[in-house]
């Protein structure tokens, strides 16, 4: 019997969930599919995975779960994000990126922490309904005197049950330094970084089976010095945590990066020490080949985000050439004020459409390429594959059960295309750590619509803020 010690030492028994009769794609190294298959949990791990039913003779089975008429996938990642827009969607919504980000900044400048709890109940509660299960967040406005904002999101995530990296963000490149935000919109050089090593050595969690981790995460290369840039590396690596920024997301940036210091983004940052397989970057749209093949020698992640680049007219990132050079890639929702959906389900779908409008045409993606973007991808850029993405003996159990016997997919014969390229499949069942978030498209922990009212309160009370200042 599989068992764990309690701190007294005492074996007690794991709880057991057996999930039968559901399609499974398990996103492992070979893709293995099952027509028909079982997955058995025990506390927190995928015990077995395998075609049929379930083997005979559990002991301690606390669950039975027949999931016929679905299909299970590994819970899916979001790899980039900022919550705190939750309360500022459809604002700027016929701006390319500079324009979107000045007309926002002063805006953004007004938040407090009872406003990026609310925002992040909202960003985490549609992640979650929508099969997310490690979710994360790049927080980089801090005003001075807002309370603690990275506690109220770590608090949120926790009480949402989701798996959770938070990326501590900062700038402190404002206009008076040729960067993008206005002044008081930053930190210091000195303030960011001491309140980035505050977080991480109050907050990240190294173990196997953690819900809460931090990475060092300076917003850009617009809105941060490159001291912050080169120290935040550092730091990152003196810590062990993963580093976060954004890269290559639009013309203008790298028009922005050659001006200022004399070389695209990809160069400024190997120049700055941010190429490394414990790195991952938001968008990457404008890479050459010399570019990718960089991201690729060295093992640096991409967050793909195919629909806030489009929001943004960024442009299409070119992720079947970094896939096929080996670079490691996760799909992010991005922040909802350019991506008003904050959904990841269907960004799968998204990524693989828009993708096809690039130069690969109908061979950029298939279905299945679409499912480990969102899913094994995922965890590699967050440095987790060991633990979640794929569904195997001995790792995490982080699943999602999609229901594809209803209207929108059951005369669809594939589960997988009709996850990918059908409209959003409804979830019947998720699980994180082996512990029920959703069940029949509900979240389990937390209030919908309170969520919603406090959402909108938040948001209105933060624009009477920012049109009175
Ligand atoms: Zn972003």
């Amino acid at each position: 019997m599989a068992a764990s010690a309690t701190p007294d030492g005492t074996e007690v028994a794991v709880e057991r969930i057996v999930i039968e009769n559901a399609a499974i794609a398990t996103v492992d190294a070979d893709d293995t599919e099952y027509a028909s298959g079982h997955v058995v949990v025990a506390g927190k791990r995928i015990e077995s995975v395998g075609a049929g039913r379930a083997p005979e003779g559990l002991e301690n089975v606390v669950r039975r779960v027949d999931a016929t008429g679905h299909l299970i996938t590994p819970g899916l990642i979001n790899t980039h994000h900022h919550f705190y827009q939750w309360i500022t969607r459809g604002l700027a919504t016929d701006h390319n990126l500079f324009n979107w980000l000045t007309a926002l900044y002063p805006t953004w400048a007004r938040i407090d922490e009872q406003m990026t709890y609310a925002a992040a109940q909202g960003s985490l509660g549609m992640l979650a309904r929508g099969g997310v299960t490690t979710a994360m967040d790049h927080h980089y406005v801090f005003p001075r005197g807002s309370g603690d904002i990275s506690g109220s999101i770590i608090r949120a995530a926790a009480e949402m049950g989701v798996r959770f990296t938070l990326a501590r963000g900062s700038m402190d490149r404002s206009e008076k330094d040729g960067g993008l935000p206005p002044d008081f919109a930053v930190e210091s050089l000195e303030g960011a970084l001491a309140a980035t090593e505050e977080t991480v050595k109050k907050h990240h969690d190294a173990s196997f089976d953690a819900m809460t981790q931090v990475a060092v995460a300076p917003c850009s290369p617009f809105s941060v010095s490159t001291e912050l840039m080169r120290q935040g590396a550092e730091l990152g690596r003196r810590l062990g945590v993963r580093l976060h920024t954004h890269g290559s997301e639009t013309v203008e940036e790298e028009r922005f990066c050659h001006e200022l210091f004399g070389m695209g983004p990809t160069d400024y940052f190997a120049s700055t020490g941010w190429l490394g397989d414990d790195v991952w970057m938001a968008h990457c749209v404008h890479m050459n080949d010399s570019d990718i093949a960089a991201f690729a020698r060295t093992g640096t992640g991409v967050a793909h985000c195919p629909s806030s680049n489009a929001r943004l007219a960024a442009g299409i990132a070119r992720v079947p050439d970094m896939l096929r050079a080996g670079v490691p890639v996760g799909l992010g929702v991005d922040g909802t004020a350019s991506n008003e959906s904050g959904e990841l389900h269907t960004e799968l779908r998204n990524a693989l459409l828009i993708n096809r409008l690039g130069a690969h045409r109908e061979a950029a993606l298939n279905a299945r390429q679409a499912l480990r973007l969102g899913t094994y991808g995922g965890a590699q850029v967050l440095g987790r594959a060991a633990q979640i993405g794929s569904l195997e003996a001995g790792k995490l159990a982080d699943l999602v059960l999609w229901k594809i016997d209803g209207i929108g997919h059951a005369s669809i014969a594939d589960p997988v295309t009709a996850v990918v390229f059908g409209a959003a499949a409804p979830v019947t069942l998720s699980l994180v750590n082996g512990r029920p978030v959703v069940e029949d498209g509900r979240l389990l922990h937390a209030d919908e619509d309170a969520i919603a009212r406090s959402t909108r309160d938040e948001a209105q009370r933060l624009a009477r803020i920012a049109a009175g200042s």
